[in-house]
């Protein structure tokens, strides 16, 4: 389907069909390994050396086992329609995203502080009602690999539904008056593999419940948050000790987590909402790859603790606090900027009206937020110290992860600003660390 509003997709990214067909298989694959090779009944010490497909793999069901795994199911939907009900009831902050293709804006609820703190009130009165024994944790816990499957699958029902719904007609009317839905820009190539892959409706809703939006703030990133607290539980529960690189990785993550969830408006102009359709590579990135492997260093301290002591905990909390700095001063640059605050910062004036500073951190790299946010994660992954390399896979897979989307941001600012964007490079040429890269 192509027309004035929803033009046909010609140029494919992540390698077109192949690609995607090869990341929808691979990246769950490698996320149930990577939780297998953590699991409490298996942990391979010097896995590099002893690694072995099959083994790892042992333990892992058909399909059909998943799909029909009752209390599984039961757990995991409550948890997202639970979170889903917060959602909608409580209150929030209405604010307006950016201008669609039909002149239209959406509206959307920011209410994530109420809906963290109902999540943290539900969990303190279990724990008072449990003395402390917090089942859904242990079963969190107990149940990690099995779980992370369900997500995945869900994520491909998610998208399945999504892509289907994408060729519902709207009820009503859009800014264009007729009844068509906007469809990403890169996800209407008319590809069914490829378009259930990168998303084809822009902005799928159910009712009040905007799903992209939803799954990107909500039950991906509060379940990594609870995964991390399990982990911990878990290891006081069988220790009775208190482990300093457990309590360590639980803090730095979870202040980066509230942090988000306090500043949630500032998703609303990135490419996740404004540009990219929802469709597996979100679903299943928001759903299973953010819990179930940014909380891979909690796992592996559950599993194989390590003691810090003062002096390296320190130096943890000193790189968390230098790229937490970077990260949030040059996002709250650009964000103050933009609003027309910092007018005594150089910048370019487009032709398309807006203006790109290339000062202050904007004028250090072209993506300082990103250099920031790299090294937020290597903070984390240093809390499990020299141990394994297996945590580390954040910090490798979150570079590759910034190298992509700058490149994708790049491509995006080439064609919306033209010669601008080239003036641009020449007065700012790194593109994420200075001096490198
Ligand atoms: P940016 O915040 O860097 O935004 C890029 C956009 O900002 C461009 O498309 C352009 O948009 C505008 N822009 C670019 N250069 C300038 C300039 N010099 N002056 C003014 N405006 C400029 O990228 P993202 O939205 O990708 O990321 C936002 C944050 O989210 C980052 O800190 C990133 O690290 C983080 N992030 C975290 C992830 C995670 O999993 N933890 C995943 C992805 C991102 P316009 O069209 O408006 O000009």
């Amino acid at each position: 389907m192509q027309s004035k509003l929803n033009p046909k997709t010609t140029e494919f990214e992540f390698g077109g069909t192949i690609g995607a067909i090869g990341i929808s298989v691979g990246l769950p694959i490698l996320t149930i390994l990577l939780n297998q090779m953590i699991r409490p009944d298996y942990f391979i010490e010097g896995f590099f050396t002893n690694f072995n497909f099959a083994d790892v793999w042992n333990g892992i069901k058909p399909i059909s086992y998943y799909l029909t795994k009752a209390d599984l199911w039961t757990y995991y939907l409550i948890w997202y329609i639970v979170l889903a009900v917060f959602d909608i009831i409580l209150p929030g902050r209405k604010m307006q995203g950016v201008e669609l293709r039909d002149g239209t804006k959406l509206n959307y609820k920011i209410n994530g502080v109420a809906v963290s703190a109902a999540l943290i009130l539900v969990l303190a009165f279990r724990y008072q009602l449990t003395d402390g024994d917090l089942p859904e944790l242990q079963y969190l816990y107990e149940n990690q690999v099995d779980l992370c499957i369900i997500t995945i699958l869900f994520s491909v029902m998610l998208s399945t539904y999504c892509y289907v719904a994408s060729f519902i007609p709207l009820w009503g009317k859009n800014g264009n008056n007729t009844n068509e839905k906007i469809l990403a820009l890169g996800g209407n190539s008319g590809n069914p593999i490829y378009d259930w892959f990168i998303g084809r409706e822009l902005n799928p809703r159910i009712g009040p419940i905007d799903l992209k939006m939803y799954s990107e703030l909500r039950p991906g990133m509060l379940l990594w948050f609870l995964i991390n607290l399990s982990c911990l539980h878990h290891n006081y529960l069988e220790t009775a000790k208190i482990n300093d690189a457990l309590v360590l990785i639980n803090c730095l993550q979870g202040f980066y987590i509230f942090d988000g969830v306090l500043n949630e408006e500032g998703v609303l102009t990135m490419m996740d909402i404004t540009t990219d359709g929802f469709g597996f590579m979100l679903a299943f990135g928001d759903l299973t790859l953010v819990p179930f492997t940014y909380s891979l260093q909690a796992r592996y301290l559950s599993v194989s603790p390590i003691e810090l002591g003062t002096y390296r905990v320190s130096f943890i909390v000193t790189v968390m606090a230098l790229g937490f700095w970077v990260f949030r001063a040059a996002n709250q640059q650009k964000s103050d900027f933009r609003q027309g605050k910092l007018a005594h910062l150089k910048s370019i004036q487009t032709k398309r009206g807006t203006k790109l500073l290339c000062d202050g951190w904007w004028g250090k790299s072209q993506h300082m937020n990103y250099f920031g946010d790299w090294i937020i994660s290597l903070s984390w992954c240093l809390t499990t110290w020299t141990q394994t390399p297996l945590t580390y896979y954040y910090s490798a897979y979150f570079m590759s992860l910034l190298l992509h989307r700058q490149q994708r941001d790049e491509q995006k600012c080439r064609g919306k600003y033209g010669k601008d964007w080239e003036e641009y490079e020449k007065k700012v040429p790194y593109k994420i660390v200075p001096y490198v890269y």
